[in-house]
């Protein structure tokens, strides 16, 4: 704790050098310039955290009348980095977040203190010093025109996230007027939303929404010469249950609890009898990525089900007899019981679930034919039977965990943790941000965390917007990121969802 304060201290030498006064300066263009060049700005902007429920109570409120909205629907876990890292297809992120495994070094990189720091400090570019590539700012970041600014901001965010917010809206909005002389969109990226979610209340989210909304409409007022047309869009929801802090859990106690030895490495990990797994703690979120030798996966995974802190835990699962060959199989433990195992099929983008699971259980309302041992499903039908339910787009989702899109090293098993437990994460070094209690959090896949919201005034929207599709339907968007040149990456496979069948 000692050297994270010292590094803070050396940081906060650092700050004149990167104000946000000096931030709107470099970045506004003081030349009024000629509105006739982009009479039509798109603005784009990733709030983090926005949920679906904050923004519908925003509008009850008035606010964003006449924009369409649309549940968007993130990656499971629902998690910042590795989501806006799927959403904006840039190149990927090691871990889901900061802290890490990398099973390629066996090792763990950023935990705990070191995490925190990273964690708290986006914007390590202006930093007076290389850092290595492990914990370099996120590729995502180069989307955006424009994201808190100095480090401080970061800072500031956990300790008064209004103030954080207010004043990233002044830079937002002074950054906008400057680039709209020389561009036709604009990007920006807030933090501060999150933060309010997780450390105030639905509420507050709400207010900073009302807010926000009424700074795009002075805006608009304030500059005729254009018209501005925006799109909000979130990397996850934000459950909106209370975290008391006895059920704020360490999860390598509860491994232990079930008789899996917790280690640091894999190397290490084959030094134990039995069952053994790396366990990533990461922010304070509702979810805790595991990495085990393949022959352990299903073990570790039941064993951990029976935590009283997990609702399901997935993993890669076991090829089941009566099926065809080739199929990729996930499984969901809860409660020490194999809860569910269903099958994907690359080839024809089709799942395949078996009849003898109580889909009911986990309120997917499947139906088969009368004695058939399974059924065939489309992506789409799966998608459109799931969305509204307790575990919304339950089979994709699940499915990608695995794999290596946005994340270059995806979890074995990741646990979804039942409200209203939390990872203990990181310890913050601003005693609000561990002493009051948490009002919210993320990263289980229940829809109280995974309903995020894509509000627009560009374009008519489906009902529900898987994430991965956000820049098909926005091509400014990707023209954009092009001219930033961002590199894009591919979807995950079979990501794609056809919407016109869907309505
Ligand atoms: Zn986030």
């Amino acid at each position: 704790m000692r050297r994270l304060w010292l590094a803070l201290v050396l940081l906060g030498l650092a700050a004149p050098s990167c104000d946000w006064e000096h931030y709107a300066l470099m970045n506004s263009v003081p030349a009024r310039g000629d509105s006739s060049l982009n009479p039509v700005v798109r603005v784009y902007l990733g709030l983090d955290g926005l949920s679906h429920s904050a923004v519908v109570r925003a509008r009850e409120q008035g606010a964003f009348a006449g924009w369409n909205l649309s549940r968007f629907i993130p990656m499971f876990p629902a998690t910042s980095d590795a989501s806006w890292t799927r959403i904006l297809h840039t190149e990927r992120f090691a871990g889901l977040e900061y802290g890490h495994y990398d099973p390629v070094k066996d090792k763990v990189y950023n935990k705990a203190v070191g995490g925190l720091l990273v964690h708290l400090v986006p914007p390590l570019e202006e930093l007076p010093f290389t850092l290595p590539a492990y914990a370099q700012a996120p590729a995502y970041y180069k989307a955006f025109d424009y994201h808190a600014s100095a480090y401080l901001d970061a800072l500031w965010s956990y300790d008064r996230p209004f103030y954080g917010y207010y004043r990233g809206l002044d830079n937002l909005f002074v950054a906008l007027e400057g680039r709209s002389q020389v561009q036709d969109t604009f990007t920006a990226y807030l933090l501060e939303t999150d933060v309010i979610g997780h450390l105030r209340s639905e509420d507050d989210v709400v207010a900073s929404l009302l807010s926000l909304n009424e700074r795009i409409e002075r805006f608009k007022q304030a500059h005729p010469e254009r018209s501005f047309v925006f799109t909000l869009f979130g990397d996850h929801g934000m459950d909106g249950v209370a975290k008391p802090l006895d059920s704020v859990v360490d999860f390598r106690d509860e491994l232990e609890a079930a008789g899996v030895a917790t280690v640091e490495s894999f190397e290490e990990a084959d030094k134990v009898e039995g069952p053994a797994a790396v366990a990533i703690l990461h922010t304070r979120v509702t979810y805790v990525a595991i990495h085990a030798r393949e022959q352990w996966v299903s073990e570790v995974a039941r064993r951990a089900s029976t935590s009283k802190a997990a609702d399901l835990v997935f993993a890669r699962g076991e090829p089941r007899t009566g099926f065809p060959e080739g199929l990729t199989w996930v499984s969901a433990w809860r409660e020490g019981e194999l809860a569910a195992s269903f099958a994907y099929d690359a080839a024809t983008d089709a799942y395949w679930l078996p009849s003898d699971v109580d889909w009911e259980a986990l309120d997917l309302p499947v139906s088969f034919t009368s004695g058939a041992s399974h059924g065939v499903f489309s992506d789409e039908a799966l998608f459109a039977l799931s969305v509204e339910r307790t575990y919304p787009d339950f089979f994709f989702r699940a499915r990608t965990a695995f794999e290596p899109i946005s994340v270059e090293f995806p979890a074995d098993i990741v646990v979804s943790y039942r409200h209203p437990f939390m990872s203990v994460g990181y310890q913050a070094p601003i005693s609000s941000a561990n002493e009051v209690g948490t009002a919210g959090s993320h990263g289980a896949m229940d829809r109280l965390g995974s309903m995020g919201a894509l509000l627009s005034e560009e374009r008519e929207l489906p009902p529900a917007v898987r994430s991965d599709n956000l820049l098909e339907l926005f091509p400014a968007l990707v023209e954009h990121m092009t001219q930033r040149e961002v590199e894009l990456f591919p979807s995950a496979q079979g990501a794609e969802l056809d919407y016109d069948a869907l309505r």
